[in-house]
């Protein structure tokens, strides 16, 4: 069965490559109904925070991302990486070494001079027949890895093809520190073999990594699993994306009106492909979803499609969860709605042309708060040829049957009696209604209103 996990370092925040890597290991483990495990490699103490923790399942969260297995704490499992390392000396597959850091400099040091690659030179690896010097006093030894010293790894990355690397490109990796720590690969590999991970989807920054686990695996018996680097996401100027390309931390979408399907569509696609297909629910992307079909080279983030997409979500989703969406927003900038038209049937009428919920907020304020029409425009609009028009609407309005056609047809009615046109009528009106000249479509825009309170303000105008 598929076991896949996401085993971000919390040193930041969720961002949206790491998000993207969740979601496709998430896809894999849900298209095949295996299991899906979240695991927080906090290991760098100096950088590891619990607020980051926090971004990280907050992000989760709401990308819907949900994990069957943990969340593991590689710091919670530093008794069980102690005992690996303990077998593995044991077993002879890792050594002790006694060189101070110093004197590993002074070998590197020995070796940039000779025009070599710098790596340790075995002093303290155990051959047959070899004899090893003398262990030094008061110095605490770290444990090295047996790297095989011929030969090569070689894999066949799901996204890449096959990688080789040399052995001998491989230095024999410290795998706990003098204090007893263990470090970031060895971690990795023995978590990915406790938790039986089979398909390691990650960022390619870690293609020089799994040679490295690749064989520590392999010294400890275990089933190596399949190894996918995606490419990572560049900004529209094909430079690494970062703050300056706008919202790197999945949690700012939500703050600036972003839809989680919106954001899980635009990542799914960002990176993988499934013919022309554009618009999809996680439904299908977990039935579609393969390895196969994995994109090669590095993918543009493109912040007009994201925003195309949310306002496809937008325009496809109920109104009662746009309104519980917007409402927050809208009290903060002081929205009256005692009184005033239902926020839902508000937001059904504006959704069309909104990219996110923030802009959508913005645009049904006009529902929410006193007009104040300016009075220059008033005097522009609000003509002596237009007062009569306009009390004759009122007129109509006391009666007319409250709906969309009714009031549309109750208003062609006056503009044909008074040789006027329709914007004659419209604007003035909208000022008087809503404040504004920009709204919708004028008959929406009264009827969400409702008789009273269009009457009251136009018999205020005029
Ligand atoms: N902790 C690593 C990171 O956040 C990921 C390691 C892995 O997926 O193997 O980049």
């Amino acid at each position: 069965t598929v076991r896949t996990r996401f085993a971000p370092s919390p040193t930041g925040y969720l961002h949206l490559g790491g998000a993207r890597t969740a979601l496709y290991s998430w896809a894999y483990a849900r298209h095949f109904g295996g299991t899906f495990i979240l695991r927080i490699e906090d290991t760098d103490l100096e950088r590891s925070t619990p607020e980051a923790v926090q971004a990280i399942l907050d992000g989760m969260k709401w990308l819907g991302l949900e994990h069957d297995e943990g969340p593991f704490y590689q710091m919670q499992r530093m008794d069980r990486y102690r005992e690996v390392i303990k077998s593995m000396l044991e077993a002879g597959t890792a050594y002790l070494c006694y060189c101070t850091p110093e004197e590993v400099e002074a070998m590197r040091e020995r070796m940039r001079a000779l025009g070599e690659k710098p790596r340790y030179d075995g002093t303290w690896r155990p051959e047959e027949g070899k004899q090893l010097p003398p262990v030094p006093e008061g110095v605490k030894p770290v444990v090295r890895f047996k790297n095989p010293l011929d030969g090569e790894v070689t894999w066949t990355d799901v996204v890449k093809g096959p990688i080789t690397i040399g052995n001998k490109e491989l230095d024999d990796l410290i795998i706990a520190r003098g204090d007893g720590t263990p470090t970031y690969n060895f971690c990795v590999a023995v978590d990915d073999w406790d938790m039986k991970i089979t398909h390691v989807l990650r960022g390619d920054d870690h293609v020089n990594n799994t040679p490295r686990q690749i064989n520590i695996l392999r010294a400890l018996g275990a089933e190596l699993p399949q190894y996918g680097h995606l490419p990572m996401i560049l900004g529209p100027d094909g430079q690494k994306l970062s703050k300056r390309h706008g919202a790197v931390s999945v949690m700012q979408y939500p703050e600036q009106g972003f839809l989680p399907e919106a954001m899980l569509n635009y990542l799914a696609r960002l990176g993988w492909s499934h013919g022309d297909d554009e618009i999809f629910s996680m439904a299908q992307f977990t039935e579609w979803f393969n390895l196969e079909h994995l994109t090669a080279s590095a993918a543009q983030f493109n912040p007009e499609k994201l925003a195309w997409l949310n306002n496809h979500y937008i325009k496809q989703s109920d109104n009662e969860r746009l309104a519980g969406l917007a409402r927050p927003i809208m009290e903060r900038e002081g929205a009256q709605f005692e009184g005033a038209p239902p926020l839902a049937a508000v937001l059904g009428l504006m959704k069309e042309r909104t990219n996110t919920i923030n802009e959508l907020a913005d645009a049904a304020m006009l529902f929410f708060r006193t007009p104040n029409p300016d009075a220059a425009l008033l005097a522009q609009h609000l003509t002596d040829a237009v007062r009569p028009a306009l009390a004759q609407f009122a007129e109509k309005l006391q009666t007319v049957e409250w709906s969309k056609p009714a009031l549309s047809a109750a208003m062609k009615e006056v503009l044909a009696a008074n040789g006027l046109k329709m914007p004659q009528l419209a604007m003035p009106l909208r000022l008087l209604v809503t404040g504004q000249l920009q709204t919708p479509a004028i008959d929406a825009v009264l009827e969400l209103f409702g008789r009273e309170t269009v009457l009251a303000r136009i018999q205020k105008g005029l």
